[in-house]
């Protein structure tokens, strides 16, 4: 789904309720310091007068060097404040407003970029329309049973069984997630319908959402039709690609299930592409066999998956087995 206006105005709403939140912590603890520490009520009005006055002198057209005088004094009341609190048991940051995102000072953009914790917003909105939240619930590593992979019979390929195979899947799945943010990591996920492909993805999300990063998840065919919807619609406003592109982790379920065209196509290879070059993790699922991948793609689209994703391969029991 596109960030659709009433999401966007939601997510500027939240940041709107942080920045008030952040003032109101900020007067308490300004009330509560000057309670105990008398002097601190002075120093706060010492250097609102002298930043009044800088500005007066700044815009009177004062040398450079008038206005140092009052800068000066601005900083000597500020280490007197800290020095204060420090030796009352305050933090010494305790009178600095404290913004969830100090990065952006909880405004959503930096130099008129989209911040981070926007595109994390962003994730949650589109996770709430998805009620991934409730599928999270459901899917997740507690609930990952191995007893529904066989130990008795073996893959003519690999020589292993399935079990062997959903173990190998669940450790790569682990490491994965035990490494997350230290660099691009991507996995490749392959295997026959209802091997559990979808249900290991999942619990992937599930961790990686914990840990507080923006997960975007998508079965193949929404996320084409979406990107579809944002090219050739008349709407504007959407920047889904945009937030495709920079989440911290996307997931693409079921590639190979939507219509391939040269538009999917394009748009694979760009959104691969893209995250690799900035270094941003990936998961694909995908019941397609290897081999007819290049063809339904692209071979350079098949040839960046190669060099930069691992394969994990789910097995059931099916006909290719015995
Ligand atoms: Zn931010």
């Amino acid at each position: 789904m596109p960030l659709e206006n009433i999401q966007y105005d939601a997510i500027m709403r939240e940041y709107g309720r942080r920045q008030l939140l952040s003032r109101h912590r900020l007067e308490e603890h300004r009330a509560h310091a000057q309670e105990r520490i008398p002097r601190l009520k002075e120093i706060q009005d010492a250097i609102a007068s002298a930043s009044a006055q800088q500005i007066h002198s700044l815009l009177g057209g004062e040398k450079a060097g008038s206005t140092a005088v009052y800068r000066e004094k601005v900083e000597a009341l500020a280490r007197e404040r800290t020095q204060l609190l420090t030796e009352n048991g305050f933090p010494p940051d305790y009178l600095e407003a404290a913004y969830e995102c100090p990065a952006c000072r909880d405004t959503g953009y930096v130099n008129g970029q989209k911040c981070t914790c926007f595109h994390k917003l962003a994730a949650d909105q589109f996770r709430q329309q998805y009620s991934l939240d409730q599928i999270l619930e459901r899917e997740n590593f507690a609930l990952f049973s191995f007893s529904c992979y066989s130990d008795k019979i073996k893959d003519d390929n690999t020589g292993k069984t399935p079990l062997e195979h959903a173990q190998f899947a669940v450790e790569k799945a682990r490491e994965f997630i035990g490494h997350f943010g230290e660099a691009g990591q991507n996995l490749f996920i392959y295997g026959d319908t209802g091997v559990g492909k979808t249900f290991l993805s999942h619990c992937i999300a599930h961790e990686i959402l914990k840990k507080a990063y923006s997960v975007l998840y998508f079965p193949a065919y929404d996320l084409f039709g979406l990107l579809a919807k944002e090219t050739f619609g008349k709407k504007d406003g959407g920047d889904a690609l945009g937030h495709i592109l920079n989440c911290d982790l996307l997931i693409i379920d079921d590639l190979g299930t939507e219509l391939t065209n040269t538009f999917v196509s394009s748009q694979l290879f760009q959104i691969i592409n893209e995250r690799i070059l900035h270094d941003r993790s990936t998961v694909i699922s995908s019941n397609l066999a290897l081999e007819t991948f290049p063809e339904l793609y692209s071979t350079r689209t098949f040839s960046r998956i190669i060099q930069n994703y691992k394969f994990i391969n789910l097995i059931g029991e099916d006909i290719r087995i015995r």
